[in-house]
Protein backbone atom coordinates (compact mmCIF):
# COMPACT_ATOMS: atom_id res chain seq x y z
CA UNK A 1 0.00 0.00 0.00
CA UNK A 2 1.90 3.24 -1.13
CA UNK A 3 0.69 5.54 1.48
CA UNK A 4 1.86 3.03 4.43
CA UNK A 5 5.00 3.36 2.08
CA UNK A 6 5.35 6.80 1.70
CA UNK A 7 4.42 6.86 5.88
CA UNK A 8 7.58 4.08 6.60
CA UNK A 9 10.26 6.92 4.77
CA UNK A 10 9.00 9.96 6.72
CA UNK A 11 9.02 8.29 10.24
CA UNK A 12 12.43 7.38 10.13
CA UNK A 13 12.89 11.53 10.00
CA UNK A 14 10.65 12.07 13.31
CA UNK A 15 11.65 8.61 14.77
CA UNK A 16 15.43 10.63 16.11
CA UNK A 17 13.37 13.58 17.43
CA UNK A 18 11.23 11.57 19.15
CA UNK A 19 13.90 9.54 20.59
CA UNK A 20 15.11 12.95 21.60
CA UNK A 21 12.09 13.76 23.56
CA UNK A 22 11.52 11.18 24.92
CA UNK A 23 15.61 11.77 26.71
CA UNK A 24 15.18 15.02 27.66
CA UNK A 25 11.40 15.05 29.08
CA UNK A 26 11.14 12.20 30.58
CA UNK A 27 10.99 13.73 34.03
CA UNK A 28 8.57 17.21 32.67
CA UNK A 29 6.25 14.47 31.02
CA UNK A 30 5.47 12.48 34.36
CA UNK A 31 5.44 15.75 35.95
CA UNK A 32 2.48 16.97 33.40
CA UNK A 33 0.86 13.06 32.93
CA UNK A 34 -1.50 14.19 35.78
CA UNK A 35 -2.44 17.46 34.55
CA UNK A 36 -1.90 20.94 32.65
CA UNK A 37 -1.16 24.44 33.85
CA UNK A 38 -0.65 26.46 31.15
CA UNK A 39 -0.68 30.37 31.89
CA UNK A 40 -1.34 31.21 28.32
CA UNK A 41 -4.01 30.86 25.55
CA UNK A 42 -2.83 31.88 22.16
CA UNK A 43 -4.70 31.56 18.84
CA UNK A 44 -2.99 32.00 15.73
CA UNK A 45 -2.52 31.43 12.17
CA UNK A 46 -1.66 28.06 11.22
CA UNK A 47 1.11 29.14 9.05
CA UNK A 48 4.80 27.05 10.12
CA UNK A 49 6.51 30.66 10.50
CA UNK A 50 4.39 31.95 13.72
CA UNK A 51 5.26 29.66 16.51
CA UNK A 52 4.39 31.26 19.52
CA UNK A 53 6.99 29.21 21.65
CA UNK A 54 9.88 30.33 19.05
CA UNK A 55 8.71 34.24 19.15
CA UNK A 56 8.73 34.60 23.00
CA UNK A 57 11.07 31.63 23.81
CA UNK A 58 8.64 29.42 25.58
CA UNK A 59 10.42 26.24 25.37
CA UNK A 60 9.28 24.58 28.67
CA UNK A 61 6.62 22.04 27.95
CA UNK A 62 3.12 22.65 28.88
CA UNK A 63 3.31 26.78 29.02
CA UNK A 64 0.81 27.05 26.33
CA UNK A 65 -2.61 26.17 25.24
CA UNK A 66 -3.52 26.93 21.70
CA UNK A 67 -5.29 27.36 18.99
CA UNK A 68 -4.38 27.12 15.53
CA UNK A 69 -6.39 27.90 12.08
CA UNK A 70 -6.05 29.74 8.86
CA UNK A 71 -5.69 33.60 9.68
CA UNK A 72 -6.14 33.02 13.57
CA UNK A 73 -10.06 33.67 13.53
CA UNK A 74 -11.95 33.10 15.95
CA UNK A 75 -13.52 30.13 14.77
CA UNK A 76 -16.03 28.03 16.35
CA UNK A 77 -13.11 25.62 16.88
CA UNK A 78 -11.05 28.17 18.74
CA UNK A 79 -14.05 28.69 20.51
CA UNK A 80 -14.09 25.79 21.81
CA UNK A 81 -10.43 26.14 22.22
CA UNK A 82 -11.19 29.21 25.00
CA UNK A 83 -13.89 27.91 26.45
CA UNK A 84 -11.47 25.14 27.37
CA UNK A 85 -9.33 27.09 28.57
CA UNK A 86 -11.18 29.92 30.54
CA UNK A 87 -13.64 26.79 32.54
CA UNK A 88 -10.55 24.55 33.38
CA UNK A 89 -7.18 26.34 33.15
CA UNK A 90 -7.96 29.50 33.88
CA UNK A 91 -5.26 31.40 31.69
CA UNK A 92 -3.25 34.72 32.68
CA UNK A 93 -2.99 35.91 29.42
CA UNK A 94 -5.44 35.37 26.06
CA UNK A 95 -3.24 36.23 23.35
CA UNK A 96 -4.57 36.40 19.82
CA UNK A 97 -1.36 36.27 17.38
CA UNK A 98 -1.57 37.63 13.93
CA UNK A 99 1.32 38.50 11.44
CA UNK A 100 1.68 40.19 8.52
CA UNK A 101 2.39 38.38 4.80
CA UNK A 102 -0.56 36.42 6.27
CA UNK A 103 -1.62 34.02 3.18
CA UNK A 104 -5.62 33.64 5.07
CA UNK A 105 -5.84 37.18 4.84
CA UNK A 106 -3.73 37.56 1.06
CA UNK A 107 -6.32 34.48 -0.16
CA UNK A 108 -9.01 37.50 0.39
CA UNK A 109 -7.75 39.44 -2.53
CA UNK A 110 -6.86 36.48 -5.14
CA UNK A 111 -8.31 32.89 -6.75
CA UNK A 112 -8.14 30.20 -3.58
CA UNK A 113 -9.98 27.24 -2.71
CA UNK A 114 -13.34 27.80 -1.37
CA UNK A 115 -12.67 26.40 1.59
CA UNK A 116 -10.20 29.05 2.65
CA UNK A 117 -12.07 31.97 1.67
CA UNK A 118 -15.30 30.76 2.70
CA UNK A 119 -13.34 30.44 6.11
CA UNK A 120 -12.17 34.21 6.28
CA UNK A 121 -15.44 35.31 5.19
CA UNK A 122 -17.36 33.52 7.86
CA UNK A 123 -15.07 35.06 10.59
CA UNK A 124 -14.53 38.35 9.49
CA UNK A 125 -11.52 38.64 7.69
CA UNK A 126 -13.73 39.83 4.43
CA UNK A 127 -15.12 42.50 6.10
CA UNK A 128 -11.94 43.84 7.68
CA UNK A 129 -10.97 44.23 3.54
CA UNK A 130 -13.75 46.05 2.86
CA UNK A 131 -13.53 48.53 5.96
CA UNK A 132 -9.80 49.21 4.35
CA UNK A 133 -10.63 49.79 1.33
CA UNK A 134 -13.31 51.97 1.90
CA UNK A 135 -10.73 53.85 4.38
CA UNK A 136 -8.01 53.75 1.62
CA UNK A 137 -10.88 55.45 -1.19
CA UNK A 138 -12.05 57.99 1.70
CA UNK A 139 -9.19 59.42 2.80
CA UNK A 140 -7.45 59.47 -0.91
CA UNK A 141 -4.81 56.81 0.13
CA UNK A 142 -2.50 55.03 -2.52
CA UNK A 143 -0.41 53.00 -0.07
CA UNK A 144 2.01 50.13 -1.21
CA UNK A 145 0.82 46.59 -1.48
CA UNK A 146 2.61 45.60 1.83
CA UNK A 147 1.00 48.71 3.88
CA UNK A 148 -2.44 47.81 2.60
CA UNK A 149 -2.42 44.29 3.92
CA UNK A 150 -0.85 44.58 7.05
CA UNK A 151 -3.85 47.36 7.49
CA UNK A 152 -6.12 44.46 6.72
CA UNK A 153 -4.56 42.40 9.16
CA UNK A 154 -4.60 44.49 11.78
CA UNK A 155 -8.53 45.25 11.06
CA UNK A 156 -8.85 41.67 11.06
CA UNK A 157 -7.13 41.78 14.71
CA UNK A 158 -9.55 44.09 15.58
CA UNK A 159 -12.11 42.05 14.72
CA UNK A 160 -11.09 38.94 16.33
CA UNK A 161 -10.60 40.81 19.56
CA UNK A 162 -14.08 42.10 19.14
CA UNK A 163 -15.44 38.83 18.92
CA UNK A 164 -14.14 37.88 21.72
CA UNK A 165 -15.26 40.28 23.54
CA UNK A 166 -18.66 40.30 22.67
CA UNK A 167 -18.21 36.34 23.80
CA UNK A 168 -16.73 36.84 27.15
CA UNK A 169 -19.27 40.00 27.65
CA UNK A 170 -22.44 37.06 27.38
CA UNK A 171 -20.96 34.18 28.78
CA UNK A 172 -17.29 35.04 30.86
CA UNK A 173 -18.50 38.14 32.78
CA UNK A 174 -16.00 36.95 35.38
CA UNK A 175 -13.34 36.96 33.11
CA UNK A 176 -13.62 40.76 31.53
CA UNK A 177 -13.39 41.83 35.58
CA UNK A 178 -10.52 39.78 35.84
CA UNK A 179 -9.13 42.00 32.64
CA UNK A 180 -10.42 44.96 33.67
CA UNK A 181 -8.68 44.76 37.40
CA UNK A 182 -5.51 43.62 35.57
CA UNK A 183 -5.80 40.23 36.85
CA UNK A 184 -5.81 38.51 32.93
CA UNK A 185 -3.81 40.45 29.90
CA UNK A 186 -5.88 40.09 26.63
CA UNK A 187 -3.06 40.54 24.30
CA UNK A 188 -4.03 41.85 20.34
CA UNK A 189 -0.32 41.38 18.93
CA UNK A 190 1.12 40.97 15.42
CA UNK A 191 3.97 39.50 14.46
CA UNK A 192 6.12 41.11 11.34
CA UNK A 193 7.71 38.20 9.39
CA UNK A 194 10.08 40.30 7.94
CA UNK A 195 11.61 41.88 11.10
CA UNK A 196 10.67 39.68 13.71
CA UNK A 197 9.15 42.28 15.71
CA UNK A 198 5.85 41.92 17.72
CA UNK A 199 3.59 44.97 18.34
CA UNK A 200 0.60 45.85 19.53
CA UNK A 201 -2.49 46.00 17.13
CA UNK A 202 -3.27 50.20 16.93
CA UNK A 203 -6.74 51.01 18.75
CA UNK A 204 -7.96 52.06 15.08
CA UNK A 205 -8.05 52.29 11.64
CA UNK A 206 -5.19 54.37 10.63
CA UNK A 207 -2.59 54.13 7.94
CA UNK A 208 0.26 55.55 5.81
CA UNK A 209 3.18 54.79 4.32
CA UNK A 210 5.16 56.29 7.14
CA UNK A 211 3.00 53.89 9.73
CA UNK A 212 4.68 53.45 12.86
CA UNK A 213 3.79 50.59 15.79
CA UNK A 214 4.04 50.39 19.18
CA UNK A 215 6.18 47.61 19.90
CA UNK A 216 5.33 45.22 22.46
ZN1 LIG B 1 -1.40 33.50 8.44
Amino acid sequence: MIIYQVFQLKITTLESGWKKHLKHFRTVRRKLSGYQDPKIFCLSCSDSRVSVHEIFDLNAPGSIFEAKNIGGLFSDEARAALVYALNHLHPEYIMLLHHTHCGGYMSLETEVESEIRNHMHEYGGGKAKTKVTDYLISNKLNLQKEKTHQLIVEEGLRMQMQSVDDFLTVHYPQTQEKIKNGEVSLLPLIYDIVSGKVFRVPEKLEGSENMVREEF
